[in-house]
C-alpha cells in the first residue's frame, strides 16, 4: 500500500519530508514493513508551494485487511499533530491506497492516475480533479482546510519514475529555528570523495555549501546522489550537531522530469520546457546583473539570427553567477537548445546546449584608402567619413572574432540549481546509458 502526504509546512517551519520520516518510524513501531520512501518534486512553478514543492509517498507491505485503515489513522494523527495549521497556505492532505509500482501484482498505477502525477509535475491540477479521482478509485483520503494538499498526496502515490536519484536527509528537532552546526570542510570533503556519484552538496566555483538550508525548518542537511550507498557514503564524512533522525528517499530530483519538449509557439506560463532555436540578438546585461537574449524559432538560413520566427526572451538571473558569462558569450545566429521554466514572459534558464556557433562579426569603420587613417562614423545610418580628407565610405571593415565558447552543454552552478534539474555530471552518464539501452533493444550489443 501507499501513503501519500503533502502540504504540512509553512515558511516558518516543518517540512513534509520530515513528516515522512516520522511516519516511517510510527509505521515500523506498529509492525509495518516499509519497502520504499518516495520524495516526488512537483511543478516548481506551482503558485502555493512553500519551498521546493515536495510531496511524499511511503510504501509499506499490506498484510491484513485492517492495515490500510491503521496506516491512514497513523498518518492523519501525525499530520494533525505536526502540521503548521496556523499558516493560511498550509492545507494538508493524506491519501492511502493499495497501489504498488509492481506490474506483476496487477495493481500498479492506472494510466489516469499516472497522468495526474505528470500533470502535477509539468502543469497545474485542481483540488476538484484530485477529489474526483480519489472518489472514483475509492482511496482513503482526508484533506484539511481547503484540502489543496490532496493534489500533492495523490500525485505522490500516482508517481512512477522512469529515472530517479536518491537523497539522504538529516533532520534536527522540529522546533529548532536557529543556525545549524555543520562543519563546512567536511561537506567539501564528502563531495570530493564521492563526486560524481553525489552532486550539489557544495558549489566549488562559488565556494558555497549548498546542502545545508538557511530556512527555519527541520532539515539539517541533504545529500543527493545516484544510489543509497553513495549518499550514505558521502554522509559518513559529514560532522555536524547530532541529527534527530535521518532518512533516504528515492526521488525524481535531478532528472529533468519537469521539462516538456516544445516549440516556442506552444509555450504556456508556469510550465518548464526544452526549446530549440537561434539566438537572435546580442545578449544584454540589465539591471541587477540579469542577462537576457532572444531565442527565435528559425534562422531563415541567415547566420546573423532572424526576427521572422516566434521568439521568447531567455534570462540568466544574477544568482546564476558565472553561467551569465556563457550567456553573454552567445552571438546572433548561434543554434541552441534552452531548458527552463517559462514565467512572466521569459524562460528562466537552467541549462543550455550550444549546437553550433555562428561567426562573431565585428564591424569597424574602414581605413581611408587615401590617407590611411581610420575613418569614423558619419552619423547614424550615414556610413563612415575620413576626418583628414573627407572621403566617405558605406562599407565597414568586417572582423571575424574568435568565439569564447565551444559547442556543448552549459549549466547554472549548484547554488542556483532547481531540485528537478539534471546536473550535467549526471546527464553525461545518463546519456551514455540511454545509448547503450537503445543499442541493447535494437540488438546491436
Ligand atoms: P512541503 O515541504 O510541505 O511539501 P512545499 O514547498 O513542497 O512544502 P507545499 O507546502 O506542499 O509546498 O505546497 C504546495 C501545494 O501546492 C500543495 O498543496 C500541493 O498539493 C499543491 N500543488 C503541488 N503541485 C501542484 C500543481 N502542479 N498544481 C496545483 N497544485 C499543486
Amino acid at each position: 500500500m501507499k501513503i501519500g502526504i503533502d502540504d504540512t509546512d509553512s515558511p516558518d517551519g516543518m517540512c513534509t519530508t520530515y513528516l515522512g520520516a516520522l511516519l516511517c518510524e510510527s509505521l515500523e513501531d506498529e509492525g509495518f514493513k516499509i519497502t520504499e520512501k518516495i520524495l516526488a518534486r512537483l511543478n516548481p512553478n506551482a503558485p502555493f508551494k512553500t519551498r521546493g514543492n515536495a510531496a511524499v509517498c511511503i510504501v509499506a507491505e499490506e498484510k491484513s485487511g485492517e492495515d490500510m485503515k491503521n496506516a491512514f489513522n497513523i498518518a492523519c494523527s501525525l499530520v494533525e499533530r505536526f502540521s503548521e495549521f496556523d499558516c493560511e497556505k498550509t492545507n494538508p492532505g493524506v491519501v492511502v491506497c493499495s497501489l504498488t509500482s509492481d506490474e506483476d501484482l496487477n495493481n500498479s498505477v492506472p494510466d489516469e492516475l499516472f497522468r495526474f502525477y505528470k500533470k502535477a509535475l509539468c502543469d497545474f491540477c485542481t483540488i476538484k480533479e484530485a477529489e474526483e479521482l480519489l472518489e472514483k478509485y475509492g482511496f482513503l483520503y482526508k484533506g484539511w482546510k481547503n484540502k489543496r494538499g490532496l493534489i500533492g498526496a495523490l500525485a505522490a502515490v500516482s508517481a512512477e519514475f522512469d529515472d530517479f536519484t536518491y537523497e539522504i536527509l538529516a533532520y534536527r528537532n522540529q522546533f529548532s529555528k536557529g543556525i545549524r552546526t555543520v562543519k563546512k570542510d567536511t561537506i567539501f570533503l564528502a563531495e570530493e570523495k564521492t563526486y560524481p556519484h553525489t552532486w550539489d552538496s557544495v558549489d566549488f566555483e562559488n565556494n558555497v555549501v549548498v546542502c545545508v538550508p538557511h530556512t527555519p525548518d527541520p532539515v539539517l542537511f541533504g545529500i543527493r546522489g545516484e544510489t543509497p550507498d553513495w549518499v550514505r557514503k558521502a554522509r559518513s564524512y559529514i560532522i555536524s550537531e547530532e541529527p534527530e533522525r535521518e532518512i533516504v528517499y528515492k526521488t525524481n530530483q535531478g532528472t529533468d522530469a519537469h521539462l516538456i519538449d516544445s516549440d516556442i509557439s506552444d509555450i504556456l506560463d508556469g510550465r518548464s520546457y526544452k526549446l530549440k532555436g537561434f539566438v537572435s540578438n546580442m545578449p544584454v546585461t540589465g539591471e541587477g546583473g540579469h542577462v537576457s537574449f532572444k531565442l527565435t524559432e528559425n534562422s531563415g538560413g541567415r547566420s546573423d539570427g532572424d526576427e521572422s520566427g516566434k521568439s521568447v526572451r531567455c534570462m540568466a538571473y544574477e544568482p546564476t553567477k558565472g553561467f551569465r558569462d556563457i550567456v553573454r558569450a552567445l552571438r546572433p545566429g548561434d543554434s541552441v537548445m534552452v531548458c527552463g521554466s517559462y514565467k512572466n514572459e521569459s524562460i528562466n534558464l537552467e541549462k543550455i546546449y550550444v549546437e553550433s556557433l555562428s561567426d562573431d562579426i565585428i564591424k569597424k569603420p574602414p581605413v581611408c584608402p587615401e590617407c590611411k587613417k581610420r575613418m569614423t562614423s558619419a552619423g547614424k545610418d550615414k556610413g563612415y567619413k575620413c576626418r583628414v580628407c573627407n572621403k566617405k565610405s558605406d562599407i565597414p571593415e568586417i572582423i571575424i572574432a574568435g568565439r569564447k565558447i565551444a559547442p556543448g552543454w552549459y549549466e547554472v552552478p549548484p547554488v542556483a540549481r532547481r531540485h528537478l534539474s539534471m546536473p550535467l555530471v549526471r546527464k553525461a552518464v545518463h546519456d551514455v546509458c540511454k545509448i547503450q539501452d537503445s543499442k541493447i533493444k535494437s540488438g546491436n550489443m
